[in-house]
């Protein structure tokens, strides 16, 4: 028999096992999804594309048709049910600040996508805070979303935007980075995570070298807010933007999180009803952060379901949910890289489940059309809406699979035997 202590220390051991590797029950989760419950021109649907979008689960689906149908209130109105729904709404911008670790619900704006918070950054500065000759560093791995707002603001301002390089492997040049930031310098806007490459960049490095001049930083978290656990404090940025259709939420809204100081110095993007305080022709006074830069009436129904989504998120847990993801991304690599011809974009050693690739001799959008109308696969095949990447990269389109906790390692297996399928036609 074993020594009592001995037993426990086993069973410790045992548990410590346990809480390292979760299992991660995907068919049960994957029962709480209807669309992956559905087939795909006659075949089971295998879904490979959640970095366009996330599929989305029945609790969200019955949140928003229960609101609709049983409690539904404009908020900031003064009946019952408006009231409400003003403290639904006003829980889910708790649930996101808990969820982000926020230091104040008051730093969680409600915009409508990620697109629209980068928007509200880039036309604040280019409304006050950028002057002629102004310098903005963004980086070479960034989607239209973080480029095109920038270039519109230093236009209007008469600033210059500034590129930071990447290596071979796919990761930002830190050193060119830190070479770039002059005392013209008035931010740096960049992605957390590439949709295309995967890399995830090391955003604390970056704020604390940015923070060390005096310079803010913008995050753009689409790609990375669905899949870990996030901590705005210890980031320490001073912005931070996504969707939350892209996290198997509502379509309609996104979230910008600002630092307290950042939202009141920082111009409003739209005018109208709800950011306005008092307002005579003559002048206007803007109300407090978060509504400041929510003027007219929100997505609310779909802010308010955004609730439900965080909750069952929480259930799952954020870190099991990235580190089943990462064993999806593991896998999908190594399987990928077997068949012959295929090159991977990106091989930073830390990664997004997002894996795009090339194979020679191959059209990836009459792939990607194989893939969906012969096997149900959907994926994303284009410029992957990072046409200067792309460039840079030498490769007119590729082919991105994504994954997510609801996917299986049989789902990458059919896609590889799909992949070699097509192949075989082409040979
Ligand atoms: N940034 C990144 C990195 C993205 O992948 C996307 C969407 N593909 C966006 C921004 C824009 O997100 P949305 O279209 O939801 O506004």
């Amino acid at each position: 028999m074993c020594h009592p202590n001995l037993e426990v220390k086993e069973k410790v051991k045992e548990a410590a096992q346990a809480l390292k590797k979760p299992s991660f029950d995907v068919q049960r989760v994957r029962q709480d999804f209807p669309m992956l419950q559905q087939k795909l021109n006659g075949k089971p649907f295998i879904y490979l594309d959640s970095a366009a979008s996330g599929q989305k689960p029945q609790v969200l689906i019955d949140r928003l048709s229960d609101f609709y149908a049983n409690e539904y209130g404009k908020p900031n109105e003064q009946h019952t049910d408006s009231k409400n729904a003003t403290e639904m709404l006003e829980e889910t911008r708790q649930k996101v600040a808990d969820l982000i670790k926020a230091k104040d619900s008051k730093e969680i704006v409600f915009v409508r996508g990620c697109t629209e918070a980068i928007n509200v950054v880039a036309s604040g500065f280019a409304r006050g805070l950028l002057q002629e000759g102004d310098e903005i560093i963004t980086t070479l791995m960034e989607h239209h979303a973080n480029i095109v707002p920038w270039q519109m603001a230093a236009q209007d301002a008469g600033a210059v935007v500034k590129v930071v390089p990447i290596t071979a492997t796919g990761e930002l040049d830190l050193a060119a980075l830190e070479n770039m930031i002059s005392e013209r310098t008035k931010i740096i806007s960049l992605v957390h995570s590439s949709q295309i490459l995967g890399t995830i960049n090391p955003i604390k490095k970056i704020t604390a070298m940015a923070h060390r001049k005096g310079v803010p930083v913008l995050v753009d978290g689409a790609q990375t807010a669905p899949h870990m656990p996030l901590d705005m404090q210890d980031l320490d940025c001073d912005f931070y933007t996504f969707s939350a259709h892209k996290m198997s939420g509502p379509t309609g809204v996104g979230v910008l999180y600002g630092k307290a100081d950042w939202l009141e110095k920082l111009p409003p993007h739209n005018g109208g009803g709800e950011m306005a305080e008092t307002v005579e022709f003559e002048k206007t006074t803007y109300s407090s952060p978060p509504k400041k830069f929510e003027a007219g009436t929100t997505s609310f129904a779909d802010i308010i379901a955004l609730g439900a989504v965080i909750d069952y998120h929480n259930a799952l847990g954020m870190q099991a949910i990235a580190d089943y993801e990462q064993e999806l991304l593991e896998y999908g690599l190594e399987k990928l890289n077997q068949i012959k011809g295929l090159h991977i974009l990106g091989s930073a050693p830390e990664k997004e489940p997002v894996v795009s690739f090339t194979i020679d001799g191959v059209d990836v959008k009459d792939l990607e059309k194989y893939l969906n109308n012969e096997w149900g696969i959907a994926v994303k095949a284009g410029n992957l809406a990072s046409q200067p990447l792309m460039k840079h990269l030498n490769v007119d389109k590729a082919l991105r699979a994504s994954y997510c906790y609801y996917n299986t390692k049989e789902e990458i297996d059919t896609m590889n035997q799909a992949i070699e399928a097509y192949l075989q036609t082409k040979a």
